[in-house]
This record gives structure tokens, C-alpha cells and sequence, in this order.
């Protein structure tokens, strides 16, 4: 399989609408995160874009709808088909664009097929429920209908997952999309595009438009003929969307921010543990929204548990993404390697001590790029910035606590709630605290990802709405209920 993703990407820079390149006057870069060489020019979106792919999705809309939801699903089906023959392109693209390690990038590509796959699965079995009536020989059914055109609005951070995450449930319940790729990833929402247009998805089903989220997002929020916004990105730019989305009174589904607690109790298999506390914090360069934003150990297996921290640590290997025995890459961008270090300055000032901190590539090739040490800090004041700020970084900030009612109170004690871990050989202390944990998501005894069965929805400031399963579907559709009168 080809590496070459070049193949994928429209020749100059173009907006995605109806099936066809359009091509854009304004241009930005997008620019090598390891390197900070430009890749490619890519559109830079205007309203007049959004205009014409909103359009596009509504013609395309009512056809869409009328196709049988299991010939909807197959279409899903032969997406992910172009999608695995692509896997190694795909992959490359992925690193090159977002710094993510190849490996990571292989299987960001597998959950990608996996959501096409899911939801093709889910529209073969779609029912109603037939309800019981007041009346003699009447009949009452609740059948789902689509919402319409969908806004897709996606971060950087999984832009490959994330475009499929929310594209097979729009369409397998019979809505079209606009997906708004992330200004530092548009090339992952491009080159799908050329595969969804590969496998046959009709013209005006999936649309891209690349371009700032202050200008083309807002816009597409903003539309009268939008009907949905789904968004995962932050909790500043979803406070907005739902604003906006208000004023319309239509439905938003949200996916924002974490500061997920990894709590770890003295029974606990601490190996295991420490080498988890360190996956969930290093994968991605620390930037997933489920990543261990702050762990807490029980005190009597403090030491022991620091001792594994650092091994697990030393193992981490910071380097060319492209490269086989990397583990670790650069962050996305400028503004996020600057937002870590001034972070890691203020913790730091805060009273902080860096336990463990590794190293940066020394390379010249990667001088221009945006690397930031893995560390790991200890001694911090219960009022350190680093333990309510979401750092989406790969800096580890590791507290100690006695009991189980003050760790549960510092891990509710914050204005997310996504997802939390838990360490524990103990059934019902895991139980209870599980229970007693504000948070959307509980790991016990095992790092994530989130499965495709369950619902990735955050508490608090982290969301409303969710995606994945069956849950997430219901995201994408509303509810009709016909009565029918058969008195002869
Ligand atoms: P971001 O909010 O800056 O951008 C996300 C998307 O929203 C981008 O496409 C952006 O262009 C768009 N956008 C920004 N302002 C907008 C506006 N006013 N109107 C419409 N669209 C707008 O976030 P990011 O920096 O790309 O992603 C990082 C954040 O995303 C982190 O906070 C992280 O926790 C969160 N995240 C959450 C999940 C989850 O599942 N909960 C997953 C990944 C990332």
C-alpha cells in the first residue's frame, strides 16, 4: 500500500461541495508540526463557501432520505472499504499534518473504518416502537426521521476518527453534512472526502469546508437551513456554538474539554497502574480530551508508585513521528507548545518540582518544530493552575491524598467532567467511588480509548449530547409518532 498521500488531496487549494473541487482565491499553509516546513496551501474558507455547501447538502438532502436506510448503510460500508486501501496513505498524511506517531496514526485510521462500519451495522436494524392506544382498532408507531443538513465541526486532535465519528451516524439516519475540519487539519477532512466521493456517496451527501472557526463555523451554525451542529473542540469555542445554535432553537451536540482525574488506591496492581497513568498522559502528545490530566496516589504507595512512574517515563521515546520506535511527537502547533510551556512556567512559579523530565529531538530537521519535553511534576499546592486548567499537554502533575473521601472530593471538585480512571483491587471501594465520581466516563483498572459501544459524553462544562453507540445515533434523529385509525 502507498504511501504517498499527495494522491488524495485536491491539486490546489478547493473547498469540497457537492462532489466536485471548488477552488479557493484565499489560501492558508499548513504547516509540518515536527518540522515546521509547509506542507500544503489549503482554502480559506468565506461565507459564500458555506453558502454553496449548505445549498449543495439540502438539494442532496430529500434523495438522500428517501434511499433506504440499509442502502445508506451500505454506502458506509464501501466508504470504509476506500479507507483500508488507503490505511498507509492515510496513516503518513495523518502524522505528517498533526505530529502523532505513526503508530498512533494506524490506528486512528482503524477507529475511522470502525465508526463507518458500526453505524452501517446499526442502520441494517433500525425499529419503531408500535404503541399501545386509548381507543379500540387504533394503532400508534414512533418512527425516526432525520433532522436535515448537519454541521460537523472538528479539532485536531483525531481529525480522521472524528470526521467519521460524526459523518456515519448523520448519514445512516438520512442527513447530509458539512464537515468543518480544524485550521490545523484540514488535509485528514480532504483526503477523505476524495474516498467518500471514491466509494460512490452521492453528490451533496458530505461537503468540506476548510477556514477559521470564527468565520466559516459561525456562519454554518448560524444558517437557518442547518438543523444540527455537533462540535467536539473546546469548551470557549462550544459556549458559542450553543449560543448561537439557541437563538435558532436547534439541537447541539458538544464534546468539550477534561480534566480527567487518575485516581490510584494502595491495592492497586501499581505497575500497572504507573504505566497506564503514563499512556493516558503521553498518547497524542497529551492531547486527547480523556487524557490523565492529574493523577492522585493514596500515600502508602507513593513511593513505589513514583519509582514505576519513571521507569514507564524513561521508556518514552520523543522523535521523528515517521519513525518506527517513536513514541512520542510534537505538539499540533506554535499556540499549543507555547500554552504548555507557560503552563509548566506557572506550576512551577506556583511551588511545583519537575520530578522527571525527558528530552526534545536535537536533530537541525526538527528545529522548526513544536516540541515540548515529556515531565512529570510533583508538590504542588492544592491551588496549582495545572490541577484546574486543562493542560492537553504532556505535562504530568502527580498529588498524594490519604482517604478515599478527600481524593473523591478533589477529583469532583472541577468544572469538567469527562473522564475519570480508577486504580483498585478492591470491588466495592471501585463501585462506590465509581458511583460517587461526577464524570461522564470511569476507567477502572484500565487506560482507554472510549469503545464505539459505549457513549462518549462529558458532565458538566466537558458537553451536552455525546457520540458513539446507539445513544450517539439518537443524536441524528427525531422522533415522530403517527396514530393510525383502522375502525372499519
Ligand atoms: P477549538 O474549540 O479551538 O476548535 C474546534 C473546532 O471548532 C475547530 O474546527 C474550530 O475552527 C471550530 N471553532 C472555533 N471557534 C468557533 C466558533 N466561534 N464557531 C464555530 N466553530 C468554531 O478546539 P481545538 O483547539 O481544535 O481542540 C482542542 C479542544 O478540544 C480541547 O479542549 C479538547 O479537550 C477538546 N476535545 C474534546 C474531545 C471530546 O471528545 N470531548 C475530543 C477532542 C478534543
Amino acid at each position: 500500500m502507498s504511501t504517498d498521500f499527495k494522491k488524495l488531496l485536491p491539486e490546489t487549494a478547493a473547498q469540497f461541495i457537492n462532489n466536485t473541487w471548488v477552488a479557493s482565491k484565499n489560501t492558508d499553509d499548513i504547516k509540518n508540526p515536527a518540522t515546521g516546513e509547509t506542507i500544503a496551501e489549503v482554502a480559506a474558507g468565506t461565507t459564500a463557501d458555506t453558502d454553496n455547501a449548505i445549498a449543495a447538502a439540502k438539494a442532496a438532502q430529500i434523495k438522500w432520505a428517501a434511499t433506504p436506510q440499509p442502502q445508506r448503510a451500505n454506502y458506509l460500508y464501501a466508504f470504509a472499504q476506500q479507507i483500508e486501501k488507503h490505511k498507509n496513505a492515510l496513516a503518513t498524511l495523518l502524522t505528517t499534518e498533526q505530529g502523532k506517531p505513526l503508530a498512533e496514526s494506524e490506528g486512528e485510521v482503524d477507529t475511522a473504518i470502525l465508526m463507518l462500519r458500526y453505524y452501517a451495522g446499526l442502520g441494517w436494524k433500525r425499529t419503531g416502537h408500535v404503541l399501545a392506544s386509548n381507543y379500540p382498532n387504533h394503532q400508534a408507531i414512533t418512527k425516526e426521521a432525520p433532522l436535515g443538513v448537519v454541521a460537523a465541526i472538528i479539532p485536531w486532535n483525531f481529525p480522521l476518527a472524528i470526521f467519521t465519528r460524526k459523518t456515519a451516524p448523520a448519514l445512516v439516519a438520512g442527513n447530509t453534512i458539512i464537515v468543518k475540519p480544524s485550521e490545523n487539519t484540514p488535509l485528514c477532512s480532504l483526503a477523505l472526502a476524495t474516498l467518500s466521493k471514491a466509494a460512490g456517496i452521492p453528490d451533496g451527501v458530505i461537503n468540506v469546508i476548510c477556514g477559521e472557526g470564527s468565520k466559516v463555523g459561525d456562519a454554518l451554525v448560524k444558517h437557518p437551513d442547518v438543523q444540527l451542529v455537533t462540535m467536539t473542540g473546546s469548551t470557549r469555542a462550544g459556549k458559542i456554538i450553543a449560543k448561537n445554535a439557541a437563538e435558532k432553537v436547534i439541537p447541539v451536540s458538544l464534546e468539550l474539554g477534561g480534566k480527567a482525574p487518575f485516581i490510584v488506591l494502595a491495592d492497586a496492581d501499581i505497575e500497572k497502574a504507573a504505566q497506564d497513568a503514563i499512556d493516558a498522559r503521553m498518547a497524542n502528545c497529551g492531547q486527547v480530551c480523556i487524557c490523565n490530566e492529574r493523577t492522585y496516589v493514596q500515600r502508602e504507595a507513593y513511593e513505589p508508585f513514583m519509582r514505576a512512574l519513571k521507569k514507564a517515563a524513561e521508556a518514552i521515546v520523543v522523535g521523528d513521528p515517521l519513525a518506527k520506535k517513536t513514541t512520542m511527537g510534537p505538539k499540533v502547533s506554535p499556540a499549543e507548545k507555547e500554552h504548555v510551556e507557560e503552563l509548566l512556567a506557572k506550576t512551577q512559579q506556583e511551588g511545583g518540582k519537575i520530578f522527571w523530565q525527558g528530552s526534545i529531538p536535537s536533530d537541525e530537521k526538527f528545529k522548526g518544530g513544536n516540541w515540548v519535553a515529556p515531565t512529570i511534576v510533583t508538590d504542588l499546592p492544592a491551588t496549582a493552575t495545572i490541577l484546574k486548567e486543562e493542560a492537553f499537554g504532556p505535562i504530568l502533575p502527580v498529588v498524594v491524598f490519604d482517604t478515599i473521601d478527600e481524593v473523591v472530593g478533589l477529583a469532583n471538585d472541577c468544572e469538567y467532567g469527562l473522564s475519570s480512571y480508577l486504580y483498585t483491587r478492591d470491588l466495592i471501594a471501585a463501585m462506590q467511588i465509581s458511583d460517587a465520581l461526577e464524570y461522564g466516563e470511569v476507567y477502572i483498572n484500565r487506560y482507554g480509548p472510549e469503545e464505539i459501544n459505549g457513549f462518549h459524553a462529558g458532565w458538566k462544562l466537558s458537553g451536552i449530547g455525546g457520540d458513539d453507540g446507539e445513544h450517539g445515533y439518537q443524536i441524528y434523529v427525531k422522533q415522530k409518532t403517527v396514530y393510525l385509525n383502522y375502525q372499519s
